[in-house]
């Protein structure tokens, strides 16, 4: 009875979501990623968040809709609108200051990954906004990756060779993980937030966390840290020797408009 509950919730977002769409009630947060070692020759990084406002003017978080976008093949809807909107606004904070370098990391759905058309359109994109493919990063998720291992290989070379970087996200949570790793030519290691939110107050996670950030360094990618909460976190990650940290600690997500001068 509760599946069917659950999924009786999914398909009202059907509808919700087209008609969000159509009046425009997407919005791309923003939450900063920070060096931890006061590394300056880290470019800063922004990880990208979708949100979606709701009839009544409430802001509604993609655990909530996301689920129902996957089952019912509107993700990657989703995910180009989020790319192109992205582009456009990179487009334009580097019209106004091009001396910025601050990266973009958006997140990419297993089912856009394995889908060819989604690489042609994101090619596209580049194209039509002119943004440098360095300034971008994709976040990817292992299961998703591992879906489709070979549309998600053939997607990160085509991207990197063109300077794109990828980020293997929510690292840890399958515990397979290190197997697959092998395979995937990643650039960043993001430390799942499950792991890094119960650090302090548990001495294995504290080594689980310490062996993904040995195992990054072995391959040669850097390790970034999600759901930084307090201090004491941070300390202990920066004992472990992390290379980036993001979190609530750090800064909350923010409407990424407007970024005019
Ligand atoms: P994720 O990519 O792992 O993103 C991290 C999530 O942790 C975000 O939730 C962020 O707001 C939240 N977070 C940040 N700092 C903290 C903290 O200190 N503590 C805690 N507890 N949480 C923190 P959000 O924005 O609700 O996104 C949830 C998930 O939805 C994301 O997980 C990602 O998988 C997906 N998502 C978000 N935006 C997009 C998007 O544009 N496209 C796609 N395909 N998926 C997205
Ligand atoms: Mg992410
Ligand atoms: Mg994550």
């Amino acid at each position: 009875d509760q599946a069917v509950a659950e999924r009786y919730g999914e398909m009202q977002w059907i509808s919700r979501i087209h008609k969000a769409f159509d009046e425009d009630r997407f919005q791309l947060y923003h939450q900063r990623i920070e060096p931890l070692e006061g590394d300056d020759s880290a470019p800063p990084m922004v990880e990208l968040l979708i949100r979606l406002e709701d009839e009544s003017g409430q802001i509604v978080c993609p655990d909530a809709f996301i689920p129902a976008a996957e089952r019912y093949g509107l993700i990657s809807t989703i995910d180009r609108w989020v790319v192109g909107k992205a582009l456009d606004r990179l487009a334009t904070l580097r019209a106004h200051r091009p001396e910025d370098s601050t990266r973009f990391n958006i997140n990419i759905s297993g089912q856009s990954l394995g889908e060819k058309s989604f690489l042609e359109f994101v090619v596209q994109q580049f194209r039509r906004t002119g943004v440098d493919p360095e300034l971008i990063h994709f976040e990817i998720t292992e299961t998703s990756a591992i879906a489709d291992l070979r549309h998600a290989m053939q997607f990160i070379a085509t991207l990197r060779s063109m300077g794109c970087r990828f980020v293997l996200d929510d690292f840890g949570k399958g515990l397979s993980s290190f197997s697959y790793l092998k395979n995937l030519p990643v650039d960043y290691l993001k430390i799942d937030g499950e792991f890094v939110r119960n650090l302090t107050s548990d001495p294995i996670q504290e080594a689980l966390v310490g062996s993904m950030h040995q195992i990054a360094g072995v391959m040669g990618l850097k390790t970034i840290a999600e759901s930084v909460e307090n201090e004491e976190t941070l300390e202990a990650l920066r004992k472990i020797g992390v290379h980036f940290v993001q979190g609530f600690f750090l800064s909350r997500p923010e409407p990424l408009e407007p970024l005019e001068p």
